[in-house]
């Protein structure tokens, strides 16, 4: 089992040498997926080593241009390669007439089909899910219509112990009920708990993306316990007249929903490029919140090593 987050891209609108815009790559249990694809990330992707015929799907979360320029080029590298595998894209419903625009007026004929899927801005919704996770997007709040989004494990099966199973003489059909979690009776009216039986298991895990928004106490029960939040900080404290009137948050905005969400660790990105050094925002952040990082272009989150 894996749960890795490779941050692509952790600065704001304006591309600087140390940071690109925003851009995600995650491998959740060996899905791949794309959250956001500013200007750069096909070459982010190489840098980092990452294979991106792999991805399955890509998550736009708003379209102001810093999340999501460098789309029609990854599709179309996508198709350079021979890509035949079709890709999904969940994105704002405009996304899909800009896509086609694009692609269309360069003449360019996909090797591959695009699967679109059009966000809903008004609550939490699921909008995937397989045998192992699930995603969820959330509105938040910003200048215009952006989602967050929730990856989310599933609850796996637990893992039965043989020897166990056969010194209690337990039933064939009973072990169902075991891996989900539920205590049997055994064939001598004992009640047989299922721990005694089953291997201890780590809990699903979870990841919180907070692209671009202010500072909104509805995102507590978007992200609620997630195991990883990684939460936009535009701006240090000291800037929050500059963040109230862009809709972005600051350090301190960030670090207090983290607290308030009771997450496990919190990455903060889509820094200002005005910073050239991340000290104060870590500052500000662990007053707040102590177990918060700063994110950096090529930093990978492992989440079961948080
Ligand atoms: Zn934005």
């Amino acid at each position: 089992m894996n749960f890795i987050v490779t941050i692509l891209g952790s600065g704001a609108a304006l591309p600087t040498q140390i940071r690109m815009p925003s851009s995600q790559y995650i491998n959740c249990n060996n899905r791949h997926f794309l959250i956001d694809c500013a200007e750069g990330t096909q070459v982010q992707l190489r840098k980092y080593k990452i294979h991106f015929q792999k991805i399955s799907r890509i998550f736009i979360s708003h379209l102001h241009g810093d999340h999501y320029f460098g789309l029609v080029g990854l599709l179309s590298s996508l198709n350079l390669l021979g890509r035949e595998k079709e890709i999904h894209i969940h994105g704002p419903e405009e996304l899909e007439e800009i896509l086609m625009t694009q692609l269309h007026l360069g003449g360019s004929k996909l090797s591959y089909t695009i699967h679109f899927h059009a966000l809903y801005f008004k609550e939490k919704e699921k909008i995937f899910e397989d045998d192992v996770l699930e995603v969820y997007s959330f509105p938040l709040k910003h200048k215009i219509p952006t989602c967050g989004f929730l990856i989310q494990e599933k609850t796996k099966l637990l893992k039965l112990d043989p020897i166990q199973l056969k010194k209690k003489n337990i039933r064939l059909e009973q072990y169902k009920d075991l891996q989900n979690g539920k205590d049997i009776e055994l064939e001598n009216g004992d009640i047989c708990r299922y721990q005694e039986v089953t291997k201890p298991q780590i809990a699903p895990m979870s990841y919180a993306y907070c692209s671009d928004t202010k500072k909104d106490l509805k995102i507590v029960d978007f992200v609620k316990g997630s195991t990883v939040l990684y939460h936009e900080a535009t701006f240090l404290k000291k800037e929050k007249s500059l963040a109230k009137a862009t809709m972005h948050s600051t350090t301190q905005d960030a670090a207090e929903i983290a607290l308030l969400s009771d997450v496990k660790c919190l990455y903060v990105g889509h820094l200002s490029s005005r910073y050239t050094s991340d000290e104060e925002h870590l500052k500000e952040l662990q007053g707040v919140f102590e177990n918060s990082r700063v994110a950096y272009d090529g930093l990978v989150i492992d989440l079961f090593k948080e």
